[in-house]
């Protein structure tokens, strides 16, 4: 409705303009052509009257008696008291009254008067100039002119133009509704899918036709749900997943406290047996509500303020802590590092990235191998790379390795202790902080995990 009524406002002025002007020029040009043509007759008739002294019907008869035809509807001429000597007109004559017509007034003052109006169908000009004998005004000659046939010419124009609005009016009648609807009709159906997509149907696309803004605007609709599909249905299974990872150990600690309670005469080893699991089982569950935390802070995208951190001796440190583990697994954890290795991050954050890579080289690389750690400065990162020599990763589970509680071999991470969150938060702390993490087999077995976060240059480093 609004863009039909806009389309006719602006339709409605142009119309307007068009019956107004035009004819407002050309009646422009009648007055003027009239006064042209009457001021010139009344003068040849003065010229006519010019020779004499005084007037009187019978000398102003004949001195008009030789004036040529000029064309007028009534001739009129007043001595200088106004009084009527001379008139065209035969029926309902004015010789021998007064007459007052403002023109006749005006020239007997002396000024020549001219006026045209154009009422009802037709062009009434008048026009009165002085008559002077010797400076004097001795009278006045006065001509009245009534034009039908320019009036009919003009009228034809005026019905034109009136006819051609019509048929300008009615064609964008017709086109702005049907362009209204057309607009209107896409506008409606980005409404509906709007409406649908936030009901929840995050399947819905809209199908607007054609390459208009509109349609640009259904395309990036388009694009936007496919976005929010995507994100709602990583929430969906990161929720479920998460349930399920925090479900088993609960099942775990419920089956084996329910035994515990319900058996007679348990043994104290026993007892001991299954306390100790549910203290295992306790302790995953908090290493699953700790990661899960650490994620949902990394999602909410509120970081720390980050500072200079130098990774080496954060590098020494987790390795301290780690050898322990490895010499238990038999396992020869061995590194080499640069000097000068400063990124911009907190140190918490270099202690997760770096305990989770050598913590799960050492878990799954199995008995009696070896896990490297290479920590290099580059020109513009700072790379860090751990490698093992253990079974490596199936190149099909290699991309999703970084996905939250993927698993390559379940069982074997469970058994290990993993939460199936590890690589998950290394992945997002290090993209928070300009850097990423890569993953590759390598040739003789093992696979090599390279983070690099964006270097800091130190001066004196
Ligand atoms: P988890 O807590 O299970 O270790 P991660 O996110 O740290 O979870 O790792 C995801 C999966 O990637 C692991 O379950 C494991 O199957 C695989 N993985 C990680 N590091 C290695 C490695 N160095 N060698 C072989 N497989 C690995």
């Amino acid at each position: 409705m609004k863009f039909c009524v806009s389309y006719l406002a602006v339709i409605a002025g142009v119309l307007l303009l068009l019956n107004t002007y035009p004819l407002r020029v050309s009646q422009d040009l009648v007055f003027r052509s009239k006064a042209t043509t009457l001021q010139n007759s009344v003068s040849v008739m003065v010229y006519s009257l010019s020779g004499l002294d005084v007037l009187n019907e019978e000398n102003v008869a004949a001195a008009m008696a030789v004036v040529e035809e000029t064309g007028m509807s009534r001739i009129l001429v007043t001595d200088s008291g106004g009084k009527v000597l001379y008139d065209t007109r035969e029926t309902d004559s004015a010789q021998g009254r007064y007459t007052f017509y403002s023109e006749i007034v005006q020239a007997l003052l002396g000024n020549d008067a001219f006026s045209c109006t154009y009422q009802n169908g037709a062009f009434r000009s008048r026009a009165a100039s002085p008559v002077l004998y010797q400076n004097q005004i001795i009278g006045a000659v006065y001509a009245y002119e009534l034009d039908l046939e320019q009036a009919a010419l003009l009228e034809g124009l005026q019905s034109n133009l009136l006819r051609l609005s019509m048929m300008i009016t009615l064609i964008v009648l017709l086109l702005s509704v049907l362009l209204s609807a057309a607009l209107t009709k896409k506008i409606s159906q980005l409404l509906t899918a709007i409406r649908e997509v936030r009901e929840g149907a995050y399947s819905h696309r809209t199908q607007i036709v054609g390459h208009d803004e509109m349609a640009q605007i259904g395309h990036e609709f388009n694009r936007l749900v496919d976005r929010l599909q995507t994100t709602e249905e990583v929430r969906r299974r990161f929720v479920s997943d998460a349930s399920h990872e925090l479900k088993t150990p609960l099942a775990a600690i419920r089956l084996l406290s329910d035994s515990i309670l319900q058996t007679d005469n348990i043994d104290p080893q026993t007892t001991r047996e299954f306390v100790t699991d549910i203290g295992q089982e306790a302790e995953r569950l908090s290493r699953i509500t700790e990661d899960l935390l650490r994620l949902t802070k990394l999602d909410s995208g509120v970081l720390e303020a980050a500072a200079p951190v130098e990774v080496l001796p954060v590098l020494e440190q987790v390795l301290r802590m780690m050898s322990l583990i490895a010499q238990e697994k038999e396992v020869d954890l061995t590194y080499g590092a640069q000097e000068g290795c400063w990124v911009l991050a907190t140190r918490d954050e270099v202690h997760q990235v770096i305990y989770n890579l050598v913590d799960n080289a050492v878990k799954y690389c199995g008995a009696k191998k070896t896990v490297q750690v290479q920590l290099r400065a580059e020109r513009e990162w700072v790379t860090l790379q751990v490698c093992d020599n253990g079974p490596g990763i199936p190149e099909e589970d290699l991309p999703r390795v970084f996905e939250r509680f993927y698993r390559v071999d379940k069982a074997r991470s469970r058994a290990a202790g993993g939460t199936g969150l590890g690589l998950a938060i290394v992945s997002d702390t290090v993209r928070r902080r300009g850097g990423e993490v890569k993953v590759a087999n390598r040739l003789g077995g093992g696979c090599c995990f390279s983070v690099r976060w964006p270097r800091l240059e130190r001066s004196g480093s």
